[in-house]
């Protein structure tokens, strides 16, 4: 069933119609006049389980911006649960502001109360300019929150398990394209080394991969030269670079026309949300091109998966091994997209698509 709470005067006209597109089941806004709050809910769909999905502080030009982000990014987390074969649904927060002036206890609180008010049928998490402190507030209010501190029984940062997620699915690649999953003496390119990119790149040294960097952050770079003894690649130049792997994992939307028509790689894995600009247009053209791509939201699940553990009761070493599994995914989608003539991104939403449908038939009797 789905339902309106509350409605943005501006647009209210039109938001049934955005819903609708995508069934979307529920859009909640949320106002406090003392702490200056004005976030926005998305839950996508549930059929699998409550809708888990971050909460973003973004200063958006219009409050359109904002509904159109929560209602993309919530879809994207039910894709991402049901490919995981996580028994989650989709959803997202989104809070309007600059997080640098908007932040404080007394916010974070209030959003925790509005999270209360579903009844654990949204449950949150940090996701970007929201950090594990700020979930620690939220958690005052009600217990519908993941993310947490390792001290107070959370996973903690799940971007080791992120990059360990991508790990597999660029081995996985490997194992498809040359027959063989090693990754030793391969070229490597990874764009963005911050918390997923770092230790994506300690995985890619160990089993003796060739490591090109490329990141705005000088320090980052210096560090990763001297301890890997990786090649530092300047801005773009980075898609035109001759190696086997292109790994993503600094912004989305990084994957078009312009960009792939330069590439050289064989293979494309890494952790970046929404990689392709246009999935309709550079799915295709990347198939054409022979480049295999790993679906980002299939190979970065290991965040989720970290979050899902804590949701059921955290064990840091059933998260890695849940995330092991994104191997056999992988490997399974390109066989997937080979045999249905489609792209890897496709055949992914595809399997995901069909496990909702599955496990909705599962529960349509008593
Ligand atoms: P991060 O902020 O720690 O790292 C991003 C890095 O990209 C930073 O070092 C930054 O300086 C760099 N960067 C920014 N603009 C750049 C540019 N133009 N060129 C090169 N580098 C640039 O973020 P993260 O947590 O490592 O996440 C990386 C990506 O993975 C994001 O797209 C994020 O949405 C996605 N992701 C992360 C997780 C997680 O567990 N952290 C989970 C799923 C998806």
């Amino acid at each position: 069933m789905s339902t309106t709470q509350g409605a943005a005067q501006t647009t209210s006209g039109e938001i049934f119609g955005q819903l609708f597109t995508h069934d979307h089941e529920e859009l909640v806004f949320c106002q406090d006049k003392h702490t200056g709050l004005k976030a926005i809910i998305a839950i996508h769909n549930t059929v699998l389980g409550p809708g888990l999905g971050g909460t973003r502080i973004w200063n958006y030009t219009n409050e359109a911006d904002a509904v159109n982000d929560v209602l993309r990014l919530s879809r994207g987390m039910t894709y991402k649960a049901a490919i995981s074969g996580l028994n989650l649904g989709g959803a997202k927060a989104v809070i309007i502001g600059d997080a640098k002036t908007i932040k404080t206890e007394a916010l974070m609180r209030k959003f925790g109360r509005f999270v209360e008010n579903l009844h654990g049928k949204y449950i949150t998490a940090e996701d970007v300019n929201t950090t594990t402190k700020d979930m620690e507030y939220v958690n005052m209010e009600t217990s519908h929150v993941v993310g947490l501190p390792e001290s107070m029984g959370g996973g903690g940062d799940p971007s080791p398990v992120t990059a360990y997620g991508a790990y597999m699915g660029m081995k996985a690649s490997a194992q498809h394209v040359w027959g063989n999953d090693s990754l030793r003496g391969k070229k490597i390119a990874v764009q963005g080394i911050g918390k997923v990119g770092g230790h994506l790149l300690e995985h890619l040294h160990k089993e003796g991969a060739k490591l090109f960097i490329s990141d705005i952050n000088e320090e980052a770079l210096a560090k990763y030269v001297k301890e890997f003894g990786a090649t530092v690649v300047k801005g773009d130049e980075i898609f035109a670079l001759d190696v086997d792997v292109f790994a993503p994992c600094a912004m989305g939307a990084i994957l078009n026309t312009d960009n792939i028509n330069k590439l050289k790689c064989k293979i494309i894995a890494g952790a970046a949300n929404n990689q392709l600009a246009d999935e309709n247009i550079h799915g295709p053209m990347l198939v054409e091109k022979g480049i295999a791509y790993a679906p980002d939201f299939l190979i970065n699940a290991g965040g989720l998966i970290n979050v899902y553990q804590e949701h059921i009761g955290y064990n840091r070493e059933t998260a890695m091994r849940s995330t092991e599994h994104i191997y056999d995914v992988t490997l399974q989608i390109y066989k997937a997209a080979e045999l249905s003539k489609t792209h890897t991104q496709q055949a992914a939403m595809n399997l995901a698509e069909k496990r909702i449908n599955d496990i909705k038939h599962v529960r349509a009797t008593y």
